[in-house]
């Protein structure tokens, strides 16, 4: 089956014309597109080129020295320039193999259309020939059968008529001849026509249209044979797997693999080669601690009672820290991986970065716990060092005289009754809660120690105070079946451990190396609380109540002042402070110290009872009944006082009438010395807290300049007040007034009759300037003079 036998009909003709122009378009699109794709492959192979050429380009190219990676990049750049020149190589022989083929091949098919039309087409025509041919010849045939029967119907007609003779029969008969003879010859040309056509149209169908058809069927597949050609070449030109590409791809695999990371830095190291790193040192500059008396030391953490609570608490939230860092290294809290299939990158070191941060923090906080935790050890049982240094202040104690050894062993065993505090009390050695400011003050030679209490947050704890390398302070402590030590063996009773520790000549701790070696005794001042019995309130003080009290052993009627208990232990010192001054002091217009008690809570300070309470409460009551002679004895008795605190160089600072108090026969008495300096100048710095600027001197007000100039000028303002009989100085003008006009000039008038001598003498004692007022022996002296003079 082919083409000569199965496409002989007309519509086989036309489906080989259609199939023709169809390869003829196909042909034509082909060639577009391999047109299109050539430029394309040259376009990218010049991008490719050109962008390899920039890849060559590094930047900091000295950098990099060395680099295994920079060689394998710069391999890969020749090889994917050298595929991009085999691919426009390639895309060169579509152009000049595969596309010119193709153009080829479309003229040839086109011109072989052409043929095959042109040969259908006469053939066409020369059926159509045959056919018009016999189509002539039978149209012919039939004239001449017509004209024949005419003619020969003529001749009958004539040959009848003329009665078979005549010219006219002749010529009829003549014509009749002719015409059949055309007949006959017209018929044995048509026969001849009918079998000449006939065999000429079955050579044209039988041999002529196969042969044509056959050959076409032979140029068909000569075409094909010449596009599969084609296609072969469009597969070649774009195969990218060809050995050469191979070899390049497998430079390109060769130059990765020359990728060694272990080495790719080896050169990098060589060339920048450095020593390691060396610390950073933190050093504490002990400039810091410059004139800090030793309290603060370089590298070392400061216990003592200012700083004891935040290192408690830093200790603990330190550890709480700390714990939770631990707790986080042991069971870290990292985010869950989202895909588990998911190779972790190197960069991913998330775990590991914090597993480090963690340690770093750890060690960081376990170092600051240890510190503190080794501060707070060495501390040991020594109660907490004082921050800050009182050394400028003046001793309860007189000397160092005034302590009194023990006077011997036996005094400890005698007094050693059971283990209760109420025991300890007997101890001569057992101050109470004797500040332990004043405590320091009665320790003066190595080895003086001495037995009291604190209490430290609501808790009462026995110390043990030892003047050793300055001074140390153990609390005893309590074991739990109740006995008592220090870091050796445990007593039943405090006072067997304080003679154990003394009598053993063994360290306290054996950190501080303290010894005891003498006992330091109460001295006749410190009472104990249990003596005193309160009876009524009297007054009211700046630290506490004042009452009137009575001594249990001599039934004599005193006055206490009570420091409040829960006044910190600053205000307490100061409150102590008036009983320090108090107890050297023996005149009678001075109010005597009987002693103070600091055995326990609240801590007190007992003092002669002078019943007339404060003089301006006298003056004031008794306003309409004082005399002129009472006033100038008042100030006498004032001048005297004053003039016997001037000698001992005190500083009163707070002469007024109302700390003044009235005994008995109206004797005036010199009281409240809260306010009072041992010194021959004070000078005050802390501000001018509570300072009664109404009697207080201009240059005390101005520069806080205090001398015992300064209480003469007081003086004259009690003075006043004694003549005023508790009149208000400076009534009407509020004190910055006040204190303005006196810096202005003004002075107060005298009070009603007042004598001329004593205004003189008040407006002495109100110089501006303090040198020009008299001191209080020439105004004892004006004072007493005229006193005498009015009896
Ligand atoms: P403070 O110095 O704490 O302010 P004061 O010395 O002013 O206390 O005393 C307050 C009050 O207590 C005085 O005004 C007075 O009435 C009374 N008072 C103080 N001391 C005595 C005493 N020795 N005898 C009698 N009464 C006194």
């Amino acid at each position: 089956m082919g083409f000569s036998t199965s496409l002989q009909g007309q519509s086989s003709h036309e489906a080989l014309l259609a199939r023709q122009d169809a390869e003829i378009k196909l042909l034509e699109t082909m060639r577009r597109c391999l047109t299109i794709k050539v430029k394309s492959d040259r376009e990218y192979a010049t991008t490719i080129s050109s962008l390899t050429m920039q890849g060559k380009k590094i930047e900091r190219n000295e950098d990099l020295v060395g680099s295994l990676v920079v060689q394998s990049w710069r391999d890969i750049m020749d090889s994917i320039d050298q595929t991009a020149k085999l691919i426009k190589q390639q895309a060169d022989s579509i152009e000049a193999i595969v596309v010119e083929h193709i153009t080829t091949l479309y003229s040839e098919r086109r011109r072989a259309r052409k043929i095959y039309q042109e040969e259908q087409t006469w053939l066409n025509n020369q059926f159509q020939q045959l056919t018009d041919d016999v189509a002539r010849k039978k149209l012919e045939y039939q004239k001449n059968l017509e004209m024949y029967k005419l003619m020969r119907s003529r001749f009958e007609e004539h040959y009848v008529k003329s009665g078979r003779v005549g010219r006219k029969l002749d010529e009829v008969r003549e014509k009749y001849q002719k015409a059949c003879r055309k007949l006959h010859l017209t018929h044995n040309e048509y026969v001849l026509l009918l079998g000449a056509v006939t065999e000429c149209e079955h050579d044209l169908r039988t041999c002529y249209l196969p042969s044509l058809l056959h050959r076409q069927q032979a140029i068909h597949q000569e075409f094909i044979t010449s596009w599969k050609t084609i296609l072969q070449d469009i597969v070649k030109y774009s195969d990218f797997t060809t050995d050469k590409f191979q070899e390049i791809h497998r430079r390109m695999q060769k130059a990765v693999d020359s990728v060694k990371p272990v080495e790719e830095y080896r050169d990098f190291i060589g060339k920048h080669r450095t020593r390691p790193a060396s610390p950073i040192r933190f050093i504490f500059d002990e400039n810091l601690v410059d004139d800090t008396s030793g309290k603060l030391l370089p590298n070392k953490l400061t216990v003592d009672n200012l700083t004891i609570d935040w290192l408690r608490n830093r200790l603990t939230e330190l550890e709480t820290s700390l714990k939770a860092t631990q707790q986080n290294r042991q069971n870290p809290q990292y985010p869950s991986e989202n895909n588990s299939d998911s190779k972790i990158s190197i960069l991913d070191y998330s775990r590991e970065r914090e597993e480090l941060r963690l340690r770093c923090q750890e060690k960081r906080l376990q170092r600051q716990v240890d510190v503190i935790r080794a501060a707070l050890n060495e501390l040991g049982c020594e109660e907490l060092p004082l921050g800050y240094d009182l050394s400028m202040e003046s001793s309860f104690t007189d000397s160092p005289s005034i302590s009194k050894a023990f006077r011997g062993i036996s005094h400890l065993t005698t007094n050693q009754k059971g283990n209760g505090n109420g025991d300890l009390m007997e101890e001569e050695w057992f101050h109470g809660v004797l500040p332990r400011e004043e405590v320091v003050r009665l320790l003066v030679t190595e080895g003086d120690f001495l037995v009291r209490e604190t209490t430290r947050n609501d808790e009462c704890q026995i110390v043990l105070s030892v003047c050793w390398d300055g001074h140390k302070h153990f609390i005893v402590q309590t074991t739990p079946e109740g006995h008592y030590r220090f870091e050796g063996p445990t007593f039943p009773s405090i006072q067997e451990l304080i003679r154990h520790q003394w009598l053993s000549g063994l360290p306290v701790t054996s950190r501080s190396g303290a010894i005891l070696k003498t006992p330091i005794l109460r001295e006749r001042w410190e009472l104990n609380n249990d003596d005193v019995i309160l009876l009524e309130k009297i007054g009211r003080g700046n630290f506490g109540d004042v009452y009137k009290a009575q001594l249990k052993t001599c039934k004599t009627e005193v006055a206490v002042k009570t420091c409040k208990v829960t006044l910190p232990d600053e205000q307490k010192r100061k409150f102590l402070q008036e009983g320090r001054i108090l107890k050297q002091y023996d005149h009678p217009n001075i109010v005597k110290l009987i002693g103070i008690c600091v055995q326990k809570q609240p801590i007190m300070i007992v003092m002669e009872l002078v019943p007339g309470g404060s003089l301006l409460t006298y003056l004031r009551k008794n306003a309409s009944t004082i005399t002129q002679q009472e006033q100038l004895r008042m100030c006498k008795d004032a001048a005297a006082g004053m003039r016997y605190l001037e000698s001992k160089y005190c500083i009163h600072r707070d002469l007024a009438a109302r700390n003044c108090l009235v005994g008995y026969e109206s004797i005036v008495k010199i009281s409240d010395f809260g306010m009072s300096r041992e010194e021959e100048e004070y000078i005050v710095s802390d501000g001018m807290k509570q300072i009664p600027i109404k009697w207080t001197a201009p240059e005390a007000l101005n520069f806080g300049k205090y001398t015992s100039l300064c209480d003469v000028w007081s003086y004259g303002i009690l003075m006043w007040e004694i003549f005023s009989k508790g009149g208000n100085p400076y009534s009407g003008m509020s004190n910055s007034q006040a204190r303005e006009k006196i810096d202005a000039g003004y002075r107060m008038p005298a009070p009603e009759n007042t004598p001329d001598e004593i205004y003189r003498l008040m407006l002495r004692c109100w110089e501006y300037e303090p040198e020009k007022r008299p001191h209080f022996d020439q105004i004892f002296t004006v004072v007493e003079t005229l006193s005498q003079a009015y009896l």
